[in-house]
């Protein structure tokens, strides 16, 4: 079979959920288009995308529309971004990610890490990578639902630094920004304390952190008030950005 034709691991079998045809927050300092694919194996209270976490549910719209409108895009965004869902849970995101780079994009990922051994081989294919890091490993079930998933996740995390190292002097370093949704019901200030700690100690750069907003969600308003974020160790981080 010609490579990318259709099959199980081409891009035209992706299900895509959406199509953002312009962002200009989606990846920190560049305009792109969001790639939203169907499907994730977790079930986060607060998650935004609800109804792409159903694994078996159909595309809304076939890869060509979305090659045919980045390629009418060449030279006026920089990237574009795969998010979901859980983006690698599919076995075309690879070719996908071969394609935009070959039209002179850079390719970017919003991952929750799920999938350690499917994210690896994307690393040296990505030019940027948004990793959600939800909680501290063990209080992982309580935000996505879904028995032990912490461990993965720190694994992924472990994977994405140590690319990051790998490419920091050379001419294509990888763009990494670990992302925390705070959710006054989820975490708290010690748990949050904690949490900063682990990502410092595994050298963690750029840490964003998310304020829930409920809008979008299935679980409503918060009933807590948002924990502080004044005793954070702030000078661990290169950036500590808040939003
Ligand atoms: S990992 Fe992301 S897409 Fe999946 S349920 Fe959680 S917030 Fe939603």
């Amino acid at each position: 079979m010609r490579r990318g034709a259709t099959s199980r691991h081409g891009a035209d079998a992706l299900r895509i959920g959406g199509l953002s045809r312009f962002s200009s927050v989606d990846w920190p300092g560049r305009l792109v288009a969001t790639v939203f694919l169907q499907g994730c194996p977790w079930d986060c209270r607060y998650c935004h995308n609800p109804e792409l976490i159903d694994p078996r549910a159909p595309g809304r719209m076939p890869w060509s529309e979305v090659g045919g409108f980045l390629a009418g895009r060449v030279g006026m965004l920089d990237g574009v971004v795969f998010s979901g869902g859980e983006p690698t849970m599919q076995r075309g995101l690879p070719d996908a990610l071969d394609r935009v780079r070959g039209l002179g994009f850079g390719a970017g990922l919003h991952t929750g890490g799920a999938y350690p051994g499917l994210l690896e081989p994307l690393l040296p294919r990505l030019d940027g990578i948004g990793l959600d890091i939800k909680a501290l490993p063990d209080d992982y079930e309580t935000v996505t639902g879904r028995g032990p998933s912490g461990a993965a996740a720190l694994r992924s995390l472990d994977l994405v630094l140590d690319e990051q190292r790998r490419r920091a002097s050379t001419a294509r370093p990888l763009d990494v920004e670990v992302r925390t949704t705070v959710h006054p019901d989820l975490i708290d200030p010690g748990r949050l304390r904690a949490l900063a700690d682990l990502l410092a100690e595994r050298g963690v750069r750029r840490w964003a952190l998310q304020r829930f907003r409920a809008a979008g969600t299935r679980c409503g308003p918060a009933r807590g008030a948002p924990p502080s974020l004044e005793g954070l160790p702030r000078a661990r981080f290169s950036e500590l950005i808040v939003r």
